[in-house]
């Protein structure tokens, strides 16, 4: 298991806010994936600032402009002469939303992000009107912890509904020769499934919403629940609608005896109940039904300030059950 902040780490490179990479992607191709999601590739000169040997399963923070503000673009405001990020979800001019890096090409400058256009939010019905010139500020770097590599175990588990695709997808496009992985994807119907790259020995179940609404289906949940569960070590990452992601947590941790990894993403998996062990789990929500990404963060930071006068020997694991306790009455 890797330490994405040891300083011999390129990941070490973006730990600190000073390293964040800021600017105004300006859209230059835009396709449809499937139906319901589009992939836009935005071209940026400071992404030339890029370190190498980091291209992949990174989110970053999109500022897309609020109503009224549509003609302009908005870069991320400085702190202190840096792109930190400290209360940066609380902007005037502009939401921001969380994306994930579906590509990075730093020699051609450019990104590409893919959208769900699930009709409700500023970003999505962005994504869905954008064609050429129009653009975005986004923020990359401080998310750098969701990036550390696959940890090695018998069995990858992978998780997630539409939003998580393009890290599973990337995840999956990374797997050495062989490894094995299990993915269970939750789409709208058979249109939306994808064609994912892979070296790897990976099952793909796709699980069909047929018309139920997202983040309420219960199929992701139940999918999961009926596994036929792989045997060693496993890693299970989990992205998807904040309660459905509290109800696979609890499986994971009570039924299938993992412990959790830490981290946001894919990636950022600690030791615990490593080689031997039953596995790890991390479980990210990627959006919560009802609320907006600003409204979530509002929560979330609430929460932090609830959990800094916790008394000692609070764990993790009681951080993590007081967040999701919070999806319980959606
Ligand atoms: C680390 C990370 C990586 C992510 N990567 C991606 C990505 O690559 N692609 C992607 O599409 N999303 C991704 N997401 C999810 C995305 O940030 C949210 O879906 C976000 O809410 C979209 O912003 P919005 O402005 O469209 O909607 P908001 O303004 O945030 O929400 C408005 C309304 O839409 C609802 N809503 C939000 N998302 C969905 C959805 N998917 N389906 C149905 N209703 C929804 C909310 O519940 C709310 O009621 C990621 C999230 C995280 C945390």
């Amino acid at each position: 298991v890797s330490d994405s902040t040891s300083s011999d780490s390129p990941f070490a490179a973006l730990d600190s806010a000073a390293n964040n990479i800021a600017g105004i992607g300006r859209v230059v191709r835009a396709e449809f994936v499937t139906p319901r999601m589009r992939r836009i590739t935005v071209t940026c000169d400071e992404l030339a600032a890029w370190p190498p040997g980091l291209g992949w399963n990174l989110s970053f923070r999109g500022y897309f402009s609020k109503p009224g503000f549509y003609d302009e673009v908005f870069l991320p405001p400085l702190e202190n002469g840096t792109y930190g990020d400290t209360g940066a979800f609380h902007q005037e001019h502009a939401v921001v939303r969380i994306y994930t890096i579906r590509r990075l090409d730093v020699e051609a400058r450019e990104l590409d992000v893919d959208f769900v256009l699930h009709e409700h939010g500023l970003a999505s019905k962005w994504a869905e009107s954008a064609e050429e010139g129009s653009g975005f500020g986004f923020l990359i770097g401080t998310l750098a912890m969701m990036a550390a590599p696959l940890p090695e175990v018998d069995c990858l588990v992978l998780v997630g509904d539409e939003t998580a695709i393009p890290a599973i997808a990337n995840s999956l496009a990374e797997l050495p020769e062989g490894r094995r992985a299990i993915a269970v994807l939750e789409v709208e119907d058979a249109g939306e499934e994808q064609r994912l790259e892979t070296r790897g020995d990976v099952t793909v179940q796709w699980v069909h919403r047929e018309g139920l609404p997202a983040g309420r289906s219960g199929k992701l949940p139940e999918a999961v629940r009926s596994l036929p569960w792989p045997k060693g070590c496993v890693h299970a990452f989990v992205a998807a609608e904040a309660k459905e992601v509290g109800q696979i947590r609890l499986f994971l941790r009570n039924e299938r005896t993992l412990v959790s990894g830490g981290g946001g993403s894919v990636a950022g998996v600690g030791g615990a109940g490593g080689a031997g062990g039953p596995g790890t789990y991390v479980t990210s929500p990627y959006w919560r039904l009802g609320s907006t990404t600003t409204d979530e963060a509002r929560s979330m930071q609430q929460l932090m300030q609830d959990m800094s006068n916790a008394p000692a020997g609070t764990s993790m694991d009681d951080f993590e059950d007081a967040r999701f306790a919070r999806f319980d009455d959606d």
